[in-house]
């Protein structure tokens, strides 16, 4: 029988296996450490927790999102995801919502006033075309929000646990987020998300916000197992070193509808100078099951512990099948 306490140990074990993995890629500034983990069943469910601590916190209404940007499919995070015909056929949406052009700060910096709780901002943004933001915009994101008194909530839920051949993208711009949020890979492939916050932020009052399943053993266990796994593979770094070896197989792609490779570790994006869904279908055909990310971006995201034979064969059909147009 599960008691009471092992369910608060198995969950309190994760709480802590979770703060020293983010540490190793968020070290605690002066701002203090990211350490105050709200668990949810979904990486939309985290985004939610992550809105709402937000306005929370800050009494504040105004979140600023990007063009091109995928939050997930809830009201709150379809709210932040970039407008689109197919996020609109929802409307109407959640009210204090705005977005600007992503990788433009001034832009950014219009946008971000004194009734603003918070930016919500990918790394590289994944549904939207694999498109990284430069160093110089993600910092000043962090910055402004700092100056302005708003929240930065980072969404590394496609981006975080070696992916990008950093444990987190974040890393790579030396980002020092507010908030972080994280889904996907955290459950080691059970339903899992969290949104994470520094401790000096303080946590929720009591009720305001949960989940009947969030954060049960079974999934803590897991995270906790999948965590470890990672670790003891090393896979952030073996993302790094089998993605750069792809992307420049892929880079070599000889004269055909390949206009540019883009992405970092596993996390790679071909730009096409046609339409993606027909490529897709030829690669599934030929057994390599690839995204869509956009309509003529063509996303790569094989398990980091993808065997270098298959990855081969995969980067194979995707060359034969761009190279025969
Ligand atoms: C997948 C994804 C989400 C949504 O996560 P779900 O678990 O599908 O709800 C949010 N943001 C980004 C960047 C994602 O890739």
């Amino acid at each position: 029988m599960l008691t009471e306490s092992a369910a608060n140990d198995a969950r309190a074990r994760w709480f802590s296996t979770l703060a020293a993995f983010l540490a190793r890629d968020f070290p605690a500034d002066q701002r203090g450490a990211l350490a105050r983990i709200a668990p949810t069943n979904s990486g939309a469910e985290a985004i939610e927790a992550a809105l709402k601590f937000a306005r929370f916190r800050t009494g504040r209404p105004g979140i600023l999102a990007f063009s091109r940007g995928f939050h997930g499919r809830s009201f709150g995070a379809l709210s932040a995801t970039a407008p689109s015909p197919r996020r609109d056929r929802f409307a109407p949406l959640v009210p204090g919502f705005a977005h600007v052009p992503y990788d433009d700060l001034s832009s950014a910096s219009k946008g971000v006033n004194d009734a603003t709780a918070a930016v919500v901002v990918e790394v590289i943004q994944g549904e939207g075309g694999v498109h990284e933001g430069s160093t110089e915009f993600l910092r000043g994101l962090e910055r402004l929000c700092r100056e302005r008194g708003a929240l930065l909530i980072v969404d590394e839920i496609q981006t975080g646990f070696g992916r990008t051949g950093r444990w987190f993208a974040s890393a790579w711009h030396g980002l020092s987020p507010d908030i972080v949020v994280l889904g996907k890979a955290l459950g080691g492939g059970l339903p899992m998300g969290a949104a994470i916050w520094r401790a000096e932020l303080g946590g929720f009052d009591p009720g305001f916000h949960g989940s009947t399943f969030a954060g049960a053993p079974l999934v803590c266990a897991a995270s906790v197992a999948a965590l470890q796994a990672m670790s003891d593979e090393n896979l952030a770094a073996r993302a790094q070193t089998l993605g750069e070896h792809a992307r420049a197989e892929l880079q070599a792609i000889g004269g055909s509808g390949l206009r540019v490779v883009r992405g970092r570790g596993l996390m790679i994006g071909l730009e096409l100078k046609g339409r993606v869904a027909p490529v897709l279908d030829a690669l599934m055909d030929r057994g390599v099951w690839a995204l869509a990310a956009g309509l003529n971006v063509l996303r790569l995201l094989p398990p980091l512990t993808i065997p270098e034979a298959d990855l081969a064969f995969a980067l194979g059909v995707v060359r034969e099948t761009l190279e025969r147009g």
